[in-house]
């Protein structure tokens, strides 16, 4: 079970628990009945009013998934009932500088204080200004101009819509489509789902029309059964083939992540990219990479674009923007596409009120300059081999097919059969098999936040120590055992 603490909050929500309300009840979170410990006051609060965006309510109610997060600090995390957990996934890959961090919340107390918010229609502030400033000087090439906005998915929203105003701008308002890859992700609100391949048709579609989806690199499961370089190579050729089949004079956009967390964190070959890039610029379409888990460090260069040796039209970035202290996110766009906005002299057709909110530019800029004075990217680099290596013992595992990452982006796949490769699932799926879930609670039992997908995935906070990687892999060493003895695997 997780260490227990006793500092005073936690102590204090710990010792107040209460059976659940007769409301709790009435709808099935009767904890007391299922040998759960009873709820604090504070976590049923949580069960009556708060809806856990992806949660299953039986998990949350009955199978002691419930947690109430109040304290971080580093790599740790303290829940209401004062259990401490490891947090191997940055939150959701968006806490880069860890938990905690008071110079943020200072930064974001004096930016409120002084100016909270301007009309993203028509002004900007002083943050805003100076965050445009840094992140022109860390992003690749000429991309200097920065659209801002609360998050990933508006991110990539506000992209498509440049891409396909830029190309109507042109002279061609037939260049609507979006080609995206398998198993990538893209977000969740209506235009980023549509890109994202594994989006639920029985709930939400149909989806935005003109999206096609193109196979990414995947050396492990090797699609066009070639591996390696040449592997990826023939994914960079399906998009010149997408291309041609839907007919480029009606295609806006390519947009991919640069390595891919959603399809397990394959690490292409930079001629992947290099080549995604030429073909592209010889069918007139622009290149969106979408760095929002990438961004800022994470595979040990400031974006993992740099790696590739690519710059892409448009670039997409939230999450280690702030490391989740405020919701922001932006599109780093190329001077010449801005240029083509100056001479026709028009305005993007696309507002967001909270767009450059100055209290998120000002936690965005501390966090920037946290990740500066501690080096992060450089010390991510140095770790991140650390990690592989340490992750590589866990082969032995019956259960683990692959292993691979970059930087402290590491993905350790998971097969029911290691000659046939076959997973406990595909995409997302694969979370929903009970070996999965096994897995995530064992973790949890020990004191690991992860998330089990097709894949293990870890994505630490960017200061984790060698000691806090050595537990980390000790705890998903010995939960693998766990969960595979009790579903006969060893
Ligand atoms: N793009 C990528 C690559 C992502 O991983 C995510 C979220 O995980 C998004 C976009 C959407 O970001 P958000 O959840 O902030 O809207």
């Amino acid at each position: 079970m997780p260490e227990r603490t006793s500092t005073p909050e936690v102590a204090a929500a710990a010792s107040s628990t209460t059976a659940p309300s007769a409301a709790a009840v009435r709808s099935g979170a009767s904890a007391s009945a299922t040998g759960a410990p009873p709820f604090t006051p504070l976590e049923q609060q949580a069960l009556e009013h708060i809806w856990i965006h992806t949660a299953r309510w039986l998990d949350l109610a009955e199978r002691d998934g419930l947690r109430v997060l109040v304290r971080g600090d580093g790599c740790r995390l303290w829940d209401a009932r004062g259990r401490v957990y490891l947090d191997s996934l940055a939150g959701l890959y968006v806490v880069n500088v860890g938990h905690g961090r008071r110079e943020i919340g200072d930064a974001m107390a004096r930016q409120a204080g002084e100016l909270a918010y301007v009309s993203a229609a028509s002004y900007t502030s002083l943050p805003a200004v100076q965050l445009g400033e840094v992140l022109a000087g860390l992003t690749p090439g000429d991309l200097n101009r920065f659209f801002f906005c609360s998050g990933g998915s508006e991110a990539v929203e506000t992209a498509m819509k440049i891409a396909k105003q830029i190309q109507a701008m042109r002279g061609f308002p037939k260049r609507y489509k979006i080609i995206a890859r398998v198993g990538g992700y893209h977000g969740a609100t209506f235009g980023a789902m549509s890109i994202t391949s594994s989006h639920n048709e029985t709930y939400f579609g149909p989806f935005m029309p003109g999206v096609s989806f193109v196979p990414s690199p995947d050396r492990y499961r090797r699609r066009f059964g070639l591996g390696g370089e040449a592997e990826d190579l023939a994914c960079a050729d399906a998009i010149d083939y997408e291309i041609r089949a839907q007919g480029a004079e009606t295609v806006a956009a390519v947009i991919g992540e640069p390595i891919s967390a959603a399809n397990n964190t394959h690490v292409p070959s930079p001629r992947y990219w290099q080549r995604v890039r030429e073909i592209c610029d010889k069918h007139g379409v622009l290149l969106i990479l979408d760095e929002v888990i990438n961004g800022f460090g994470r595979t040990g260069t400031m974006f993992a674009t740099e790696k590739f040796g690519v710059v892409p039209d448009l670039m997409t970035m939230a999450k280690g923007l702030s490391s989740g202290y405020a919701p922001i996110g932006a599109v780093a766009v190329r001077d010449g596409l801005y240029n083509e906005f100056k001479q026709k002299d028009v305005g993007l057709a696309h507002l967001l009120t909270f767009g450059g909110q100055a209290v998120s530019c000002a936690a965005a800029l501390a966090n920037l300059d946290i990740r500066r004075r501690e080096e992060l990217p450089r010390r991510t680099a140095e770790n991140g081999p650390y990690l592989l290596e340490q992750l590589e013992s866990l082969r032995s595992h019956p259960t683990v097919g692959d292993v691979r990452g970059s930087g402290l982006l590491c993905a350790v796949e998971l097969v029911q059969n290691k000659e046939t490769k076959e997973p406990f699932g595909w995409g997302p799926a694969a979370a929903a098999h009970p070996f999965s879930r096994r897995l995530v609670a064992a973790m949890d039992e020990r004191g690991l936040f992860g998330r089990v997908f097709m894949s293990i995935q870890i994505s630490p906070p960017l200061i984790i120590t060698r000691a806090e990687i050595d537990r980390m892999v000790a705890m998903i060493d010995e939960s693998l055992t766990v969960a595979e003895r009790e579903f006969g695997f060893a």
